[in-house]
């Protein structure tokens, strides 16, 4: 089957390297002249560690990345808010905190591997005829027809508008600055750790182990400061010197990572978006990966799902012939498990990020009580490790 991949991200590689396998042929298209990570760093989940294995690439991603024992969230007076390990779900479990750049390396080392191509600098502008999709670039390049298209192009997609699909994409009112910062006390490894005060004011760091072509060696961490994006003009303008104190007024802790902040320009607005599709498919067209679910990262699950998705496309294609069925299966089949992580996250976002107060409140409250009540500690653990379906029980990879 000829399948034409739009975006060289986590769901596209990921996609590409699984379709590729199954000996079909794959072309990805990216917008950019230079395949190359967006973002920031990343929690992966045990669901999405396991989609790592299964594509090839988990130990190559190990090797950068930094192993996370639990997730502890406080507030600014010393109140725990979470206290989730995973060696409560099994001996072995365990979170893996990564910088985009060592995900992506070993994503793009399994493409190069499988024979899938890849075409830079092809910015897709349109999805020309869903039944044989052509696609055209916006420099007026064709290339098609497919057999398949899978758009991948994250969030921020416009392309998916084109499906005969009712959809909404609002922009979360709340983003993050992030840097990416050595930890060189080692202070910070084995824990993502979180601060808070109220829904207001919340501050990461999450260990993400070595980062390719970084000047310092070792470890380092991830930085998430949250902010309203019509803030960010006003943070930058503050300097970093006044925003390296305001964070440290927050979390006097975090004072060995803060001393590596020196420019406003080591930190990078992320912006997110609630993608709500009624389906993912037009005839020969789906769409994966944020491009059809994008969430905000309060729950760490959007690349796990993307790794997830494109594993259940193959699996989906496998079991069918006919594209159009494999497409209806590939919905079904994912459907339980993205309801879950999509629902939830609009939940658990307002308590996190917001300006009103009660959403805080109420994490303050009972957030604690309940990591520490059996039946209840066990939802948030297996949510956490990303295996949690609608409306009820464990998902499961497919074969
Ligand atoms: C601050 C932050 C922290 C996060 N933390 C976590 C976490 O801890 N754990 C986790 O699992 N997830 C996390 N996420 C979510 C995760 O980053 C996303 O879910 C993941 O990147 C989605 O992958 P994707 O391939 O769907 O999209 P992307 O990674 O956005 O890739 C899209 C690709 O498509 C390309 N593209 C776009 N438009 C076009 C076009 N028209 N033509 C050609 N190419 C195009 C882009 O250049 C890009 O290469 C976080 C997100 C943010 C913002």
């Amino acid at each position: 089957m000829r399948i034409g991949i739009i975006g060289c991200g986590i769901a596209g590689q990921a996609a590409a390297i699984a379709l590729a396998r199954d000996g079909h042929d794959v072309t990805v298209f990216e917008r950019f002249a230079e395949a190359r990570p967006l973002g920031a760093g990343l929690l992966l989940q045990p669901s999405g560690q396991l989609a790592l294995e299964r594509l090839g690439v988990l130990d190559a991603a190990k090797r950068w990345g930094a192993p996370v024992q639990r997730l502890y969230g406080r507030t600014t007076g010393g109140r725990t808010v979470m206290d989730l390990r995973y060696a409560k779900l099994g001996k072995d479990v365990q979170g893996l905190g990564l910088h985009r750049a060592a995900l992506f390396q070993a994503l793009h080392d399994g493409v190069t591997a499988s024979g899938a191509k890849v075409v830079l600098g092809f910015e897709v502008a349109k999805i020309k005829d869903m039944r044989a999709p052509h696609l055209i670039a916006r420099d007026g390049r064709a290339e098609g027809p497919f057999d398949l298209v899978v758009d991948c192009a994250g969030a921020h997609d416009t392309l998916r508008k084109a499906l005969d699909a009712r959809q909404d994409d609002p922009v979360y009112p709340w983003g993050c600055l992030w840097a990416i910062l050595p930890d060189r006390t080692g202070a910070f490894g084995q824990e993502l750790r979180q601060v808070c005060e109220g829904a207001q004011i919340m501050i990461g760091i999450l260990p993400v182990g070595r980062v390719p072509g970084a000047e310092a060696e070792g470890d380092h961490v991830a930085l998430f400061w949250s902010l309203l994006h019509k803030q960010y003009g006003a943070q930058r303008t503050l300097g970093i010197d006044k925003l390296r104190a305001r964070i440290e007024h927050y979390w006097p802790q975090a004072k060995p990572v803060l001393e590596e902040l020196h420019d406003i320009n080591q930190f990078t607005l992320a912006t997110y978006r609630d993608v709500r599709m009624k389906n993912w498919r037009d005839k020969r067209v789906l769409v994966i990966g944020d491009a059809a679910h994008g969430t905000s990262p309060q729950l760490g699950q959007g690349a796990n799902l993307a790794l997830i998705d494109a594993l259940t496309l193959a699996s989906a294609l496998r079991r069918n012939t006919d594209v159009e069925m494999a497409l209806a299966a590939y919905e079904k089949m994912r459907r339980p498990h993205l309801r879950y992580y999509q629902t939830a996250s609009r939940r658990v976002t307002p308590m996190f990020q917001s300006h009103k107060r009660m959403p805080g409140w109420f994490r303050d409250i009972f957030f604690g009580p309940m990591a520490k009540t059996p039946g209840i500690a066990r939802i948030m653990r297996t949510t956490l490790a990303g295996v949690r379906k609608y409306p009820l029980g464990l998902w499961k990879l497919p074969d």
